[in-house]
């Protein structure tokens, strides 16, 4: 079934990033917005935009009533969601579902199935892929975790089943913190997502985070789309992705991609998805971490790699349409991508307000994925992100020279921006030469 009018239930980068493909493949965008977010450029070259309530998310990108109405009234036919607000949200899956609104992600089966992180792993575990070490499923109580911990040694990590975005998380280095890390996680998640159901892993203390973008479609078929290392972190969370990840062998890249592959038709999972991995360097091995079924915002790099427009797929996908087969897509050169944030640089605080200036990078193969304009208002409501910086070339070395020029060329005036923490890590002789892991910045 050809979808003619996509809604976007998404706001900044993502939103224009999707509104692009969708006008591309000649169908209708239609953006809804908060109030706070009424002068995006989105929502001034969408097809059709409507405003959705105030700025919190909760009243507005969170608020199901009220996007089911705008798709309602704008006579849309899908919904495209995104990463975050309410792209793994299987109740607002199953109410699109519901109303006759394709919705361009997983079934809710799939999105159920991985949901539960503490679930997914143990699916993932009987399905024969290498998981990190620790509880099979969700723990009763702090006793159990006390017990376990014991048997993995420490460190530990205690998780959230239902986290993301690094909350309801708690490295645990010896056996007299563990209650405290416990309590403290356990109320975090339920503040965060409403369910403090926890597990507990080993903890790697100096691993790489590596990750396989696949595509399932309605009919059986799956590929990938190569692997992304995602290693350069701060408090857990993703700041430098690039892919390929160099750091692998061809076997050990292999085995990763075809571990993927099995994994996700043992879902049965169709639309764009993520497996995500710990490596561990010393014996070249990876472990199951979670799976994302969704867009990650770092789905770029792969793009540039594989010359593919995932967007373009997911929607292909939703209609119904068959995968090209895995011998068609072919990975070539180095892409990498830096996450600017509204935030000082060296602190990471946030720094809204308006851009006075703003002066885009461009080039061959230079690409600037974000919403701002000069004179735009960065609202402090949301994720600070205000774009991505994705180049391309034939190789890491050459990739990494391409992003210093172009984040000179970057200037973004009126707020701070990470552009600095980005130069500074483009000259880091640890990062130049691949040696560093998800700790690296919280060690130095
Ligand atoms: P979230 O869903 O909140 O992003 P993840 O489970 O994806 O959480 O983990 C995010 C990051 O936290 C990983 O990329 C890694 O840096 C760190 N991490 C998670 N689990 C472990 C572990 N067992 N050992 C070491 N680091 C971990």
């Amino acid at each position: 079934m050809e979808l003619k009018r996509i809604l976007i239930a998404n706001r900044g980068e993502i939103a224009l990033r999707a509104l692009r493909t969708i006008q591309e493949m000649g169908k209708e965008a239609i953006v809804v917005h908060s109030t706070a977010d009424k002068d995006a450029l989105y929502v001034k070259y969408a097809d059709a935009s409507i405003c959705i309530g105030p700025p919190r998310s909760s009243d507005s990108y969170l608020n199901i009533p009220a996007i089911m109405s705008a798709a309602q009234i704008s006579g849309a036919d899908a919904v495209f969601p995104g990463y975050g607000f309410l792209s793994e949200n299987q109740n607002f899956a199953e109410i699109c579902e519901k109303e006759g609104l394709k919705f361009i992600g997983p079934s809710t089966s799939a999105m159920a199935l991985m949901s539960d992180k503490s679930k997914a792993k143990a699916f993932m575990k009987r399905a024969g892929v290498p998981v990190v070490p620790g509880s099979d499923g969700a723990l009763k109580d702090v006793n159990e975790a006390k017990k376990l911990a014991e048997e993995i040694g420490y460190p530990v990590i205690l998780k959230a089943a239902a986290g993301g975005g690094g909350r309801g998380m708690r490295v645990v280095n010896k056996p007299e913190d563990l209650e405290k890390n416990f309590w403290s996680a356990e109320s975090e998640a339920l503040a965060a997502f409403g369910d403090g159901t926890m597990y507990i892993e080993k903890y790697f203390t100096s691993p790489r985070h590596i990750e396989v973008q696949i595509l399932g479609d309605e009919h059986g078929n799956v590929v990938h789309i190569g692997e992304r290392d995602c290693s350069l972190q701060r408090r857990h969370q993703k700041l430098i992705e690039e892919s390929p990840a160099v750091i692998l062998d061809e076997k050990t890249r292999e085995e990763l991609h075809e571990v993927a592959v099995k994994a996700t038709k043992a879902i049965g999972y169709s639309s764009a998805g993520t497996f995500e991995f710990l490596y561990d360097r010393k014996d070249k091995k990876f472990y199951f971490i979670e799976m994302n079924t969704r867009l990650q915002v770092e789905h770029c790099v792969s793009e540039m790699v594989s010359g593919l427009d995932l967007i373009e797929w997911m929607i292909k996908i939703a209609e119904g349409k068959e995968l090209l087969p895995q011998n068609k897509i072919k990975i070539s050169g180095h892409a990498i991508e830096c996450r600017i944030t509204a935030e000082d640089p060296k602190s990471f605080v946030p720094s809204p307000g308006k851009i006075t200036k703003y002066v885009a990078p461009a080039g061959r193969n230079v690409r600037m994925e974000s919403h701002i304009y000069q004179g735009y208002n960065v609202p402090p409501f949301y994720d600070s992100m205000i774009g991505k910086l994705v180049v391309y070339d034939n190789n890491r070395d050459r990739a990494i020279s391409k992003m210093k020029v172009a984040l000179d060329e970057l200037i973004v005036g009126g707020i701070k921006t990470t552009r600095d923490f980005h130069l500074q890590m483009m000259n880091n002789v640890d990062f130049l030469n691949n040696n560093y892991d998800t700790n690296y910045l919280a060690k130095h």
